[in-house]
């Protein structure tokens, strides 16, 4: 089986790590370098994209992840790991970098607060089954996309219907929201399947 990386920096890390255990493959933690040329795929968690940015950096864990993303790792970010998977951020703060990869710009909190947290089915191309019940904490939002780039998953309803809020491009996969927190692990084995080149 391949095994895959979660990005150890910060966030919800163990939850990553107990879906990706439940569907078989080999699991690590990566928090150095040099662990990234064990993996054959990396998640970047959900938590706070500010301070991952800046423990990234501090951990000299930036540029090998740019190069990693850039020799084509296959890579899924949730969340703040959305963010991180960003070309391009709005409402970020002036010092944020990200890793980069997926040709979007991505608005930092776009649904609102914490307290505004909800969640809402999102219809995922290429799943099978029923719609995805997302969890959204804080929520970033896909602003735009590059050619590149698929838009797999919009909100269907309400006033933020239309809203992107999972992509694709090539090996890379995000998502605004949390599917290692809600058990449904169909995201994870589309990854799972992104990193064996079977999706
Ligand atoms: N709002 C957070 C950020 O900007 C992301 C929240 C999350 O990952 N649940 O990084």
């Amino acid at each position: 089986p391949p095994t895959i990386g979660v990005l150890a920096l910060q966030g919800d890390i163990a939850e990553h790590l107990r879906v990706l255990g439940g569907l078989g493959v080999r699991t690590r933690s990566v928090l150095r370098a040099d662990q990234l040329d064990d993996v054959d795929g990396l998640i970047i968690p959900g938590g706070e994209s500010t301070t991952m940015s800046k423990l990234a950096v501090r951990y000299d864990l930036m540029d090998p992840l740019r190069k990693h993303v850039g020799e084509g790792l296959p890579v899924y970010g949730t969340c703040a790991g959305m963010i991180m998977l960003a070309d391009r951020i709005l409402d970020g703060t002036a010092d944020q970098q990200t890793v980069g990869g997926i040709d979007m710009t991505v608005r930092r909190n776009a649904f609102g607060r914490q307290s505004e947290s909800f969640e809402a089915q999102v219809g995922i191309d290429g799943l099978a089954g029923d719609p995805v019940e997302a969890l959204f904490i804080r929520a970033p939002w896909v602003e735009s996309i590059g050619t590149d780039t698929v838009a797999i998953g919009q909100v269907s309803s309400g006033d933020r219907a239309g809203r992107i809020v999972a992509v694709r491009q090539g090996s890379l996969l995000a998502t605004s929201f949390h599917p290692e927190l809600t058990g449904d692990a169909r995201i994870h084995g589309l990854f799972v399947d992104m990193v064996k080149g079977q999706a």
